[in-house]
């Protein structure tokens, strides 16, 4: 079976950068471009050499850095289908059930709109790791800025649906904010209250929060919980359906 080796480093304020290496080819992916500057200093401190870049969605923090990385290393743009037009360079379009090889490393595509309506996510089964961009943050989940509460929902769901010892790679350092929201929906959920400590003490630390896994984020995140009585409780909304559950929880934290 073969390596995978991945990278992560912080770029621009909030966001993470990760280099994705398989180690029998050396072929090496960046997930997104958020900044060129940290995302050169990651390649040249792993020796690595930079042969694709994997794009999540259109959004400058996600995009930005795409044409100066290719000028400089000529490597192979792969990005949604579905947003084509508006991921700079690219050159392989992708989408849902599609299965990206990045050396011997096969990354299976999900469609995942909600955030944008091309936003795409990568699943290396083997090394069960996903790199979601901003669908599913650390008890979190990104703005619904071009698709509704059902399309994010549905997304979601596939997300949710990975094993549970998926690591999960998200795209932003939200997690603080994201816990301190998540305690007012759900207050009486003992896995919450006690992740949120562990969050508070590893910020305090200046640690990242970031990987996390599919496993507990169902336990922990409200925007996998719709069903969870003690959340539809909360918000007032008990017995109705998740999409309903979903959409006001989005809204909420919207004004927080
Ligand atoms: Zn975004
Ligand atoms: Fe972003």
């Amino acid at each position: 079976m073969t390596k995978l080796d991945i990278h992560m480093f912080p770029c621009l304020s909030d966001n993470y950068g990760f280099l994705v290496h398989d180690s029998a080819t050396r072929a090496t992916a960046s997930i997104d471009t958020p900044e060129v500057g940290p995302i050169e200093a990651a390649l040249k401190q792993k020796g690595w050499r930079l042969t694709h870049i994997m794009n999540t969605h259109h959004h400058f923090d996600h995009a930005g850095g795409n044409l100066e990385l290719k000028k400089k290393w000529q490597c192979t743009i792969v990005g949604p289908r579905a947003d084509a037009d508006r991921i700079p360079g690219i050159d392989v379009q992708v989408g849902d059930g599609d299965v990206f090889t990045l050396g011997e490393s096969k990354a299976k595509v999900f469609d995942v709109p909600g955030h944008t309506r091309g936003h795409i996510a990568y699943y290396f089964a083997d090394a069960k790791v996903a790199f979601v961009g901003d669908t599913l943050f650390a008890l979190g989940c990104g703005r619904l800025f071009e698709g509704t509460p059902q399309q994010m929902w549905t997304s979601l769901s596939k997300l949710a649906a990975l094993p549970d010892d998926t690591r999960v790679y998200c795209a932003h350092e939200y997690t603080q904010s994201n816990a301190r929201f998540a305690l007012t929906v759900e207050p009486d959920n003992a896995a919450l209250v006690r992740r949120a400590e562990e969050i508070e003490a590893a910020r305090s630390r200046g640690e990242a929060t970031v990987p996390t896994t599919i496993g507990l984020e169902k336990a922990t995140n409200p925007f996998l919980r719709p069903t969870s009585r003690d959340l539809m409780r909360t918000i007032g909304l008990e017995g109705r359906d998740p999409v309903t559950v979903f959409a006001e929880t989005r809204k909420r934290k919207d004004h927080f």
